[in-house]
């Protein structure tokens, strides 16, 4: 799958996205799954606001690509969670608090692609 295929795939099943229109052409709008910033892509994947991807479970610590552990996020929010800090996850309660959130917070915005 292409980056901006994954990007839509995981905005078709984050409930926060719904269909809007940016200079007439369609594009999804939800929220970044950390704080809710707005994020905006268009239909066939190309973000209009800068949106990274990420692994919620860091791949380091194991985590996989299903859409389940991908959230859409803004580059503040990912970069402040770089590789240097998944290092210390394993062993890093606080760290595992806030993977089990955000694992949570995307459980609660799932919903089966349209
Ligand atoms: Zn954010």
């Amino acid at each position: 799958m292409t980056a901006k295929a994954l990007l839509l795939a995981v905005a078709r099943t984050d409930a926060t996205f719904e269909p809007v229109l940016v200079d007439g052409r369609r594009a999804l709008r939800g929220r970044c799954l950390h704080c809710n910033r707005p994020l905006v892509l268009l239909d066939d994947g190309t973000p209009v606001s800068a949106i990274t991807l990420e692994h919620i479970v860091p791949k380091t610590a194991g985590g996989t690509d299903d859409l389940g552990n991908l959230g859409l996020a803004c580059p503040r929010c990912n970069h402040g969670k770089g590789v240097r800090h998944d290092r210390r996850l394993r062993t890093s309660a606080r760290s595992a608090e806030v993977i089990e959130r955000l694992l949570e917070r995307r459980r609660a915005r799932w919903r089966e692609a349209p």
